[in-house]
């Protein structure tokens, strides 16, 4: 096994932290006082001792890769894991989900949240590890690969539920460690609670969820308040009227509408909106005819919204709608079919006192590591559901990459983020902060 030190602050163990903890424990009588350099060193003990597990579980789930409600073999894999740590596991919730409870007597309970899902695209990152698998996606067979990295979390996640086994002297209380599907689709929060997740398990007072972002590896990047964008998918279907390709006047041209649409529903961004208020509007996919010298009589588009404010989210909601029939319009066709937010996550907003609490606690542990956020992110994440539910949480950020690509970068080179198919983390210093930032952020909330 190789020893991580951080990229950024070699030594970091050396720094004098001594945040103290002061716990009373409504079921061991005496209080006990931990300080976060003791709790640091008994986390990285246990790192030390099971990452070659992590690290082959992490390449293991990375070439088997699954979509969204798919997710049966790795949910498989992750209640397994979880049953020989001593949860209790409960499997198919919300469709492919995954709850695994650990009681330790009386106090809080806090709720710990993976992803389990990968994204439709190929991966071309040429790692040894790389995924070759292929599935089924809207009736297309697509290339699947963890370019988001919820693979990631999944090691993590599995890596502190352990942490936690090991240190039960450490803490009382609940820990609902849930893995969720279908993420990227913004609906398997949501299945999850519908059901019966807070109602079967009990509600958490906590929830914490961590993601993999494009920074140094080991960065770790926490804020109070609004996290990530509000999200709604959008799907396009323009009607036209198929026929020669030399002849458009006997036709209505469908393909001519989308594009058309395309370059004018960026104006809704540019002159509806308020231009200092956040919004994005992006079609990421377009599907029309079969060869160059047939008119087709449809052009299917699929995007995505993303806005902060939620005033700005419906001026953009209706200027996309607008766009869409107007350009139908001017061709002459019917009215297309516009259906936004079938896939739709408000915006994550982080708790806080949580936030404070446990930024404290990684300010200790972590020193020049830590990044306060200073503005969300433009994507989302459906772990708002969650807190919609009435959990208060922090969502928080670890970096991932090496330290090269910045130098890289310099040059003019890209930095490769989630869901390009060159975004390759440096596993062993993602997966090691990972556990020992979540880990310390639980331990923290139960101390409450
Ligand atoms: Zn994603
Ligand atoms: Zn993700």
């Amino acid at each position: 096994m190789s020893a991580y030190r951080s990229n950024l602050t070699p030594g970091w163990k050396k720094i004098a932290f001594r945040t103290m903890f002061v716990c009373t424990l409504s079921m061991s009588g005496p209080a006990m006082a931990l300080d976060t350099a003791d709790m640091m060193a008994q986390v990285d003990a246990q790192l030390e001792q099971h990452y070659a597990h992590l690290d082959a579980l992490y390449k293991e789930i990375h070439q088997h890769p699954e979509l969204a409600f798919q997710e049966t073999a790795t949910a498989a894999k992750l209640a397994k894991e979880m049953r020989a740590l001593g949860f209790e596991v409960t499997e198919r919730v919300g469709k492919t989900g995954l709850v695994a409870v650990l009681r330790h007597g009386d106090g809080p309970t806090v709720m710990v949240r993976t992803e389990l899902d990968a994204l439709p695209m190929e991966e071309k990152t040429g790692l040894p590890y790389a995924s070759h698998v292929h599935a089924m996606w809207n009736g297309r067979d697509v290339p699947v690969a963890h370019t988001c990295r919820h693979d990631v979390h999944m090691a993590a996640w599995i890596g502190t539920a352990q942490v936690m086994a090991a240190m039960k002297a450490q803490w009382r209380g609940t820990l609902m460690f849930i893995a969720q599907p279908a993420e990227e689709t913004g609906l398997g929060a949501q299945a999850m609670i519908d059901d019966g997740l807070f109602t079967r398990f009990g509600k958490p007072d906590i929830g914490c969820a961590l993601h993999v972002v494009p920074a140094p590896a080991g960065v770790v990047i926490y804020g109070a308040g609004m996290a990530t964008s509000n999200m709604d998918s959008l799907e396009i279907i323009f009607r036209g009227r198929g026929g020669h390709g030399a002849a458009p006047d006997a036709a209505i041209d469908p393909v001519l509408e989308a594009g058309r649409f395309i370059v004018d529903v960026q104006s809704v961004v540019s002159r509806e909106k308020d231009p200092a208020a956040f919004g994005v509007v992006t079609i990421g996919a377009l599907q029309a005819g079969s060869v160059g010298n047939i008119i087709p009589d449809q052009a299917e588009l699929r995007g995505t919204i993303r806005s902060y404010d939620l005033a700005v989210r419906e001026k953009m909601l209706a200027g996309v709608k607008r766009t869409a029939n107007a350009v139908a319009d001017m061709a002459g066709a019917a009215r297309p079919e516009v259906v936004i937010g079938r896939e739709a996550a408000k915006a994550v907003v982080n708790d806080g006192a949580i936030s404070a609490r446990t930024g404290q606690l990684f300010q200790s542990a972590f020193g020049k590591d830590v990044v306060p956020a200073t503005k969300p992110t433009s994507a989302s994440e459906d772990y708002s559901a969650f807190i919609a539910a009435g959990v208060p949480s922090l969502f928080f950020g670890i970096g991932a990459l090496d330290l090269t690509v910045f130098v890289d970068a310099k040059s003019g080179k890209p930095i490769p983020s989630n869901h390009s198919p060159y975004f390759a983390p440096l596993p062993e210093p993602t997966i090691r902060r990972a556990v020992e930032a979540m880990s310390l952020a639980i331990l923290g909330a139960l101390q409450q």
